[in-house]
């Protein structure tokens, strides 16, 4: 640690997320503590799970995991936020490392071709500086060394699909998303779909319909930050 670096520490320190106590110097994104009580969430079988069944009887995915275990009412939910809605991208990038030298292990990555952020609408990409599945999946490509790709736009403004539930949320997921006009090179490709949160997959089932629509030979996995059971 240098004289600049203590002194940025001093000047603005750095609170856990989750618990709120000021982060030292050598931790990064939350305490020692939180981190070892990360809400993990397993998947075992990655072609077989109850993500992927959730989205089967709409789109065609073939492989699914997750990092986190999302609750609402978790203080982690706090990790969300802060990467969401106050400006902490390099948390998203963080956390998305994270979540794929776990998923290497499963072999998820496996004949995958590039990273797909799921998209914000030009005005909430604006707003908030930056798009954080495209930061969760830049911290993908640190691991794997996977080209991130927008084929993806979000085409209407519509209500935030955090504050609507159930079929209110479903109906609003459907057709908002559209593929761009696919360049060849991304054709026939195997693509994974980085998202924030999964609750009810509306959106991943939406983006995955959206790219099939376009290039039925596109394979598509999915990979979403946290789930919510
Ligand atoms: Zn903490």
């Amino acid at each position: 640690m240098n004289i600049l670096s203590d002194l940025k520490e001093l000047l603005l320190p750095r609170l856990c997320p989750v618990c709120g106590k000021l982060l030292m110097q050598n931790e990064d994104v939350m305490c020692a503590y939180c981190a070892i009580g990360l809400p993990r969430h397993h998947i075992p079988n990655i072609i077989d799970n109850p993500m992927l069944r959730s989205v089967w009887d709409k789109v065609n995915v073939q492989r699914s995991t997750t990092f986190l275990a999302y609750n609402h009412n978790s203080p982690y939910h706090n990790l969300v936020i802060d990467f969401k809605f106050h400006g902490m991208s390099d948390n998203a990038v963080r956390l998305g490392h994270w979540a794929a030298l776990e998923a290497e292990r499963l072999d998820f990555f496996e004949g995958v071709d590039a990273l797909v952020p799921v998209p914000l609408t030009r005005w909430r990409r604006w707003e908030r500086g930056y798009n954080q599945a495209e930061m969760l999946a830049r911290g993908m490509a640190e691991v794997t060394g996977l080209p991130v790709v927008n084929l993806l736009k979000r085409t209407k403004n519509r209500k935030l699909q955090s504050t609507l539930k159930g079929e209110a949320r479903i109906k609003n997921a459907e057709g908002i998303y559209k593929a761009i006009d696919i360049p060849d090179e991304w054709r026939g490709k195997r693509l994974v779909l980085v998202d924030d949160v999964m609750t009810t997959g509306s959106t991943l089932a939406n983006c995955a319909l959206a790219l099939q629509n376009v290039d039925k030979s596109a394979e598509i996995c999915i990979f979403p930050l946290a789930y919510a059971k």
